[in-house]
């Protein structure tokens, strides 16, 4: 047990992690800023082409060359999904005291085993290991073999009921 606490005195001076990750997501929301202005430039020459089309009398709107801004817009904006996807990743991390980051809503340190308190009540499948793999839709392969939930394969801990993997 001592050994567990050592760890934590470590990972409490390990605050760094922290701090990054702060900066990370304040980068992702100005590039996610500046992929905005991008889509707005876009728009903009959509327009111009319809106003050109429409100035010059012409029967037909040049769909082609539209298309070819839409496209652009297309991919920033999955661009733009990817990196707020991310932000929230990062804002839904909770940091252990031994320095490890882990998803807010973890029960146990999956590195360190330590426990969080976590209000949220839980459902723990009882009836048997095999039963509960169908409630799981994580990719990842391995399973808690005390409560069945899935884990890392770099896991030491079941984030979910502390067992030692
Ligand atoms: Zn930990
Ligand atoms: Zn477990």
């Amino acid at each position: 047990m001592s050994h567990f606490f050592n760890k934590m005195k470590q990972g409490v001076t390990d605050v760094s992690k922290k701090a990054q990750n702060t900066v990370e997501a304040a980068t992702l929301k100005i590039q996610i800023t500046s992929k905005e202005k991008e889509i707005d430039k876009n728009y903009s020459a959509i327009g111009r082409i319809i106003h050109q089309s429409v100035a010059r009398k012409e029967s037909t709107i040049p769909i082609a060359d539209i298309q070819k801004f839409q496209k652009i817009i297309l991919n920033l904006e999955q661009e733009m999904e990817l990196m707020q996807r991310k932000i929230q990743q990062i804002q839904s991390q909770k940091e252990c005291g031994c320095g490890k980051m882990l998803p807010a809503d973890a029960t146990y340190c999956p590195f360190c085993g330590q426990q969080f308190h976590v209000v949220k009540v839980r459902t723990v499948p009882t009836s048997g290991q095999g039963s509960s793999s169908n409630t799981q839709h994580v990719n990842s392969s391995r399973h808690c073999t005390q409560c069945g939930s899935s884990v890392m394969s770099t896991d030491h801990f079941c984030k979910t009921c502390g067992h030692q993997l």
